[in-house]
């Protein structure tokens, strides 16, 4: 981060704290929370929101009004965003157009720069990124990818079956890596595209997630030629990209959710009396207290360390592994104590603390299962005799 973004970063940071506080928070509701519709049209109006606050698209390319910041501050305002079930949607920094966006920037020609990245990051289009299948497909083991894409008369013919997609419920865009004959290739195109059919929106523990989680049909869909994003037969070199920074964003916005979750259970127990004193009083709620903030300051320290790696383009490889597997359980370990402390209030749809839980768990299963970081993390230590 150089000088003028850290002299920048303490005042869009409050002015973040305060847009989660004043605006996207008293939105928050069951009755939003997996309507796709709903979230979509509240989208809208709180981007155009966040544009005249001037907090619109941290990580985003400033040509598509966007912050441009550097990973170390988006770390920073990711936090201070996700506080707010709505802020990152907000910001237009919620998974999957965020990854989505960063992809495009990266591989994506000139055409499709103007057709598919502008209006994903101005806030105009949505997208998915579909990769997911059900067995015997890809699902930790990419290698089973089955959606094919076969030539024919200079075009594409995809044809596939995804599930678990986030966000693909209405997207206009997909993102869909496919066996080819020279490898794994990936295709963005329009949903529109016929053969290609959403058909159902799958009922997750998670809620507040843009677009839900679709399964996906894609029979015959015909692309035209130039739909290859990237290199044809690069589709996992290029899949990488978009992983590594993704599972880190992800980090960054968990530790806004567990805090948020903490700032509530913190409000109820010194308010909430019980035996004759406050709950903060009692030395077993005060551990959980402590405890809980270690984990946060540990998750903070171990995703900015990898956030100042990507900053200095160097591989994160191995580093976004252990941050990934670190603050995915540590934010499920404070969301979890946030929930105890506050008893009943906690499990209850009253308060954000169980929709934080309910989204907190699945992040040990998807960008890559906790299990199979391990495995990685192992393997590169002991083949490669790596040490801090
Ligand atoms: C909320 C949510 C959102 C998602 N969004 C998307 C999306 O937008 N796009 C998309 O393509 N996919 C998405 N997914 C799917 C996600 O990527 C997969 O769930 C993930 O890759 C794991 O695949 P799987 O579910 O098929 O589990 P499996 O591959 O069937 O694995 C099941 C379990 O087995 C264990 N396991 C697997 N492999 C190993 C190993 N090598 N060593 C030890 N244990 C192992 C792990 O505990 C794992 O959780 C999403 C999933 C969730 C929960």
């Amino acid at each position: 981060m150089n000088e003028t973004h850290a002299s920048m970063l303490p005042d869009l940071k409050e002015r973040v704290r305060k847009f989660i506080d004043e605006v996207a928070i008293p939105l928050e509701g069951t009755a939003i929370e997996r309507d796709v519709e709903a979230l979509d049209e509240i989208a809208g109006t709180l981007r155009r929101q966040a544009r005249e606050a001037g907090i619109y698209g941290p990580q985003l390319p400033k040509e598509y009004g966007g912050l441009a910041l550097p990973w170390r501050a988006c770390a920073e305002l990711f936090e201070e965003c996700a506080r707010g079930l709505l802020g990152p949607i907000a910001l237009n920094c919620a998974p999957p157009d965020q990854p989505n966006a960063l992809l495009l920037d990266l591989l994506a020609s000139p055409a499709q720069r103007e057709r598919f990245l502008g209006p994903i990051a101005r806030g105009e289009k949505r997208a998915c990124f579909a990769m997911t299948e059900p067995a015997p497909g890809a699902g930790s083991d990419p290698s089973m990818l089955k959606t094919t894409a076969r030539r024919g008369n200079g075009k594409w013919v995809l044809d596939g079956h995804k599930k678990f997609i986030s966000g693909g419920v209405k997207a206009d865009i997909a993102i869909v890596p496919a066996q080819t004959e020279e490898g794994v290739t990936l295709f963005v195109f329009d949903t529109a595209t016929p053969g290609y059919r959403v058909t159902r929106d799958i009922a997750m523990a998670t809620s507040y997630q843009i677009g839900g989680h679709a399964e996906i049909v894609m029979e015959a869909c015909e692309l035209p030629g130039d739909a290859v994003l990237g290199t044809v037969g690069q589709g996992f070199e290029h899949i990488q990209l978009r992983l590594e920074p993704a599972r880190l964003s992800h980090c960054m916005r968990f530790i806004g959710r567990a805090r948020r979750a903490m700032e509530i259970a913190q409000r109820y127990v010194s308010q909430r009396v019980s035996f004759g004193a406050p709950l903060a009083e009692l030395q077993q709620v005060q551990a959980m207290v402590a405890d809980s903030h270690i984990d946060l300051h540990a998750s903070r320290l171990i995703t900015h360390h990898c956030a100042q790696l990507m900053d200095e383009g160097k591989s994160v490889k191995h580093y976004s592994s252990m941050t990934k597997v670190f603050v995915s359980e540590a934010v499920g370990r404070v969301a979890d104590r946030a929930m105890q402390m506050c008893g009943a209030l906690g499990v209850s749809e009253d308060e954000a603390i169980s929709a934080i839980w309910r989204e907190a768990r699945p992040f040990r299963i998807y960008d890559g299962a906790n299990e199979v970081h391990r495995s990685a993390i192992a393997r590169r230590i002991l083949h490669r005799n790596l040490s801090p």
